[in-house]
């Protein structure tokens, strides 16, 4: 695996050459590859042929597909990034035995992925699962999508950290089981809306934080969710770790190429 910071610009190009730099450098000289899959940060419209991350200022409607095509010279197949982690866990990790899940990614941006009777859901324009925009404060903070309360205005580690005031890594137990009570507060009205049986997280904020989010993500969760088929549903970090976002934007190829893995496993 290899990683490189992002540059902090407002040059939507120079941004895009420090990624193609780092896709080529892992290319290398092998040319077996059919197709280069990407998980990025949402909204996007379908496909990511104009990708808008809300976190990445320099990119808007930034044409990523073409451009990543054309610096390539290969196919490209674009998703939301935590629709991406949610494919990585159905296929390889703590989804693989689960038929209905929310997968979501708690770190600099909150997102989500639904796996929904054994398939990802997409949505109108391929945007479904955007959880970090569900409401968890209504008098809360101002939310860079322009509503306030998000969950991501709330508990994403930037929120976090302007409420420290502290780089978030610094949150102390209150902060650890504030931003994980905000998650299960999210969570209990999507396991509530579509009868789901677990919820699994990562990114840097929930498996940084660990069992404190965790434990008072999942009380939250006790606490709100009565119905029948909804109660007793857990939320756990997710089985691929730090890797489940790479391991994701792999399985965005593969299903750009047809290939269903989950067929095959079981
Ligand atoms: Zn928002």
């Amino acid at each position: 695996m290899k990683q490189v910071p992002t540059p902090q610009t407002s040059q939507s190009d120079e941004l895009f050459a420090t990624l193609l730099g780092l896709a080529n450098d892992v290319l290398g000289s092998n040319n077996e590859v059919a197709v280069c899959g990407v998980g990025c940060g949402g909204p996007m419209t379908r496909n990511g042929e104009a990708v808008s991350p809300l976190n990445i200022p320099a990119w808007r409607e930034f044409p990523l597909r073409d451009q990543l095509r054309e610096g390539l010279g290969m196919d490209v197949c674009i998703d939301n990034d935590a629709k991406a982690l949610t494919l990585g866990e159905a296929w390889f990790g703590a989804g693989k035995d689960l038929s209905n899940f929310l997968a979501m990614v708690v770190s600099t941006g909150i997102g989500g992925g639904l796996f929904i009777d054994g398939r990802l859901l997409d949505g109108s324009a391929g945007n479904a699962g955007h959880i970090g925009h569900v409401i968890v404060e209504p008098e809360g903070a101002d939310c860079a999508c322009g509503s306030r309360g998000c969950l991501e205005a709330e508990a994403s580690g930037p929120s976090i950290g302007r409420r420290l005031g502290a780089d978030p890594s610094t949150a102390d137990a209150y902060e650890k089981r504030r931003a994980g009570m905000l998650v299960g507060r999210a969570v209990a009205s999507v396991v509530n809306l579509l009868d789901l049986e677990r919820v699994l997280i990562g990114g840097s904020v929930a498996l940084g934080f660990g069992d404190e989010f965790f434990a008072a993500a999942n009380m939250e969760l006790l606490e709100r969710c009565h119905l029948d088929f909804s109660r007793g549903v857990r939320i756990s970090p997710v089985g691929l770790g730090t890797e489940a976002p790479l391991v994701g934007a792999a399985v965005v190829g593969f299903r750009s190429l047809g290939i269903d893995a989950r067929a095959r496993l079981i």
